[in-house]
C-alpha cells in the first residue's frame, strides 16, 4: 500500500511528496504523521516558531498577514501541491504569517527540525521547494499588484476561485467575516459585494457560512490574475513530477514505499488522524 503522504490515482494526497524519489520520500516518512485539519485551525501563528510542516492532502489554507492595528489580509492559498511552513527548512525563524484553515482537510506533518535535516540531506528535496517556492513567490508579487491595482469587487471573486480550486464541490464554507479577513475589507463592505455576485449568478446562495459559487461566472467576473496564478502553480507541480521521471531508477531500484510505511509504523492518514487545534 502507498504512503497516504503520496498521490494516488483518484485519491488524495500532496504533490510535492509524491514528486519526491523513494530514496529522498524515505528521509521524511518515518516522521510523517497523518492530522485533520479542521475548519478554522491554525497551523501557524505569526511570531511564533513553526513546530511543523504540513503538506495538505486535500482543504485549503490562507496564509494572512496580521498587521499591528489588528487589520488582517491574506496573501496566497495553500492546497495539496504544497506545504505551510516549509521555509523554516532554512533556520528556525518565528513565522511571519498565519495559516489558517479555510476549507477543511486532511495533511500529513513532521517536526520542523525533522523536515530540516532532511532538507540539508536531500538535493531532490531542495529542488521541489524551490520550484514551489518560485511558485509561491510568484503568488505574493501578482497578490500585491492585484490589491493594490484591481477592485475589490474582483478580488473578491478570485478569492473565492482560489479556495474552490482545492475542494471537489462548489460549496466554500466561509463566512462573510473570513471573507473580510482575507480581503482586508470591513465586514460591512462584504455584505453589498456578495449581493452583486448573487446577482450575477456567480454566487448561487450564500447563507450560514455556506457560499455556493458557479465557477465559470466567477471566472468571468474575476481578475486574470487568478488563472495565471493557477497556472504557474501547476507549472511548478508538473516541473518536480517530470524532474522525478528524469531521475527515476530502475524499477528493480527502488525504494518500495509500502516498506517505507512498514517501517515507519504511520497508519495511513483515513485511520485516526490527529486533529489539528484552533
Ligand atoms: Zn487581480
Amino acid at each position: 500500500m502507498p504512503h497516504p503522504a503520496v498521490t494516488r490515482p483518484g485519491g488524495s494526497g500532496n504533490r510535492l511528496l509524491a514528486a519526491l524519489l523513494p530514496p529522498d520520500f524515505a528521509l521524511l516518512a518515518p516522521e510523517l504523521e497523518p492530522v485533520a485539519l479542521d475548519q478554522d485551525a491554525i497551523l501557524a501563528r505569526a511570531g511564533d516558531e513553526v513546530e511543523h510542516v504540513f503538506f495538505p492532502h486535500s482543504g485549503a489554507i490562507s496564509l494572512m498577514i496580521d498587521m499591528a492595528n489588528g487589520q488582517t489580509v491574506a496573501t496566497a492559498a495553500i492546497g495539496c501541491e504544497g506545504g505551510v511552513g516549509i521555509l523554516s527548512a532554512l533556520g528556525p525563524s518565528p513565522s511571519a504569517i498565519t495559516a489558517i484553515v479555510h476549507a477543511a482537510g486532511t495533511a500529513s506533518r513532521i517536526p520542523a527540525s525533522r523536515f530540516r535535516a532532511a532538507f540539508n540531506r536531500s538535493p531532490a528535496l531542495r529542488h521541489a521547494l524551490q520550484a514551489h517556492l518560485s511558485a509561491m513567490l510568484t503568488q505574493f508579487q501578482l497578490g500585491a499588484a492585484c490589491n493594490a491595482l484591481h477592485p475589490v469587487q474582483v478580488r473578491m471573486a478570485r478569492w473565492l476561485l482560489h479556495l474552490s480550486d482545492h475542494i471537489d464541490h462548489d460549496v466554500l464554507p466561509l463566512t462573510q467575516e473570513a471573507l473580510s479577513q482575507i480581503l482586508g475589507v470591513r465586514r460591512t463592505t462584504v455584505t453589498p459585494l456578495m449581493r452583486n455576485l448573487r446577482a450575477s449568478g456567480a454566487i448561487r446562495s450564500d447563507r450560514r457560512g455556506q457560499i455556493e459559487i458557479d465557477r465559470s461566472r466567477l471566472a468571468a467576473v474575476a481578475c486574470e490574475c487568478h488563472e495565471t496564478m493557477r497556472l504557474k502553480v501547476d507549472g511548478s507541480a508538473s516541473t518536480n513530477t517530470a524532474r522525478s521521471r528524469f531521475l527515476a531508477v530502475g524499477d528493480d531500484e527502488r525504494v518500495s514505499l509500502g516498506a517505507l510505511v512498514a517501517r515507519s509504523g504511520k497508519d495511513p492518514v483515513t485511520a485516526h488522524p490527529t486533529s489539528v487545534g484552533k
